[in-house]
């Protein structure tokens, strides 16, 4: 996927090819300056934003590759912030936390059941209770197994709701979480700074944060005070369980469409416009 940068030497715009490792070394083809530019997005983040670029494009069957994979992305988001965060509490030294986790993280990186175990202890032991989003029908796994593994067309609608019940549960873990999502990001600026550290004197060094689904809300740099997760689809006497399920769902949809609308800038960048970022940090 490509985003548009500008030179830092010319100011003028290119494309430039997003890689997973979240750092672009760059060399501008009209002035032929080298830059390299640091995008501080974290992996769920970019996996939903493609996901929601394929929803809107018309590609359903291909967004629900990019949501899945978002939430697993992000459940090894948080049970590395987790882990950082206990190291954190006890004094630690963060690079030993960090090469403590990466080791234990080696035993389940390939398997995404083990994985899931894993969230499934971080978050008892984080919050003191049962994970309540581990069942099959709230990580929406049955419908996901039959669009990735059993070539099933599902419709735009199905992909919308998935995608919304995806997001919710990304945004109330993300909240749950707090300040501690901190601990992860941290591990970003580390793979950055040692990146920074070796570019050469006539390389201008770029950080940009883009826009996301997650990042103006509450996640990020740039992050708001989190704003507290009501419900305010749900009337307080409502009490009947099947009724308060369909609340519910209805209330995930429409904290998507309300990221949806607050993300317009979101879309531009899809579209291939310049995100309207502040002016860019230049280091070194
Ligand atoms: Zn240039």
């Amino acid at each position: 996927m490509l985003f548009p940068t500008a030179c830092p030497h010319c100011t003028r715009d290119f494309q430039a090819e997003f890689a997973d490792s979240h750092v672009h070394d760059l060399t501008c083809p009209h002035c032929g300056g080298k830059s390299c530019v640091f995008v501080r997005k974290q992996k769920f983040e970019m996996l939903f934003d493609l996901g929601t670029r394929a929803l809107m494009d018309g590609y359903a069957r291909e967004a629900v590759a990019s949501f899945s994979a978002a939430l697993e992305r992000f459940f090894e988001f948080y049970v590395k912030a987790a882990a950082l965060e206990r190291a954190a509490e006890r004094g630690g030294d963060f690079a030993e936390a960090q090469a403590a986790l990466e080791a234990t993280w080696k035993h389940v990186a390939s398997q995404s059941e083990r994985q899931l175990g894993m969230l499934a202890l971080s978050y008892l032991l984080r919050q003191g209770q049962a994970p309540d989003f581990m069942d099959a029908r709230s990580l929406g796994t049955d419908f996901r197994n039959r669009v990735i593994h059993r070539g099933y067309l599902p419709t735009q609608t199905e992909v919308e709701a998935y995608a919304a019940r995806v997001f919710a549960l990304i945004d109330r873990l993300l909240t749950e979480l707090g300040a501690a999502a901190a601990h992860a990001e941290l591990l970003q600026e580390l793979t950055f700074a040692a990146h920074l550290e070796q570019l050469g004197d006539d390389v201008i060094a770029v950080f940009e944060e883009h826009p996301g689904m997650f990042r103006a809300r509450r996640f990020g740099g740039q992050a708001q005070a989190a704003p507290k997760v009501s419900l305010p689809g749900i009337p307080a006497n409502v009490t009947d369980p099947q009724k308060l399920k369909r609340l519910t769902t209805l209330n995930d949809a429409q904290k998507f469409q309300q990221a949806l609308r607050e993300r317009g800038e979101l879309l531009r960048v899809f579209k291939g416009a310049r995100p309207a970022l502040g002016e860019p940090e230049k280091g070194r």
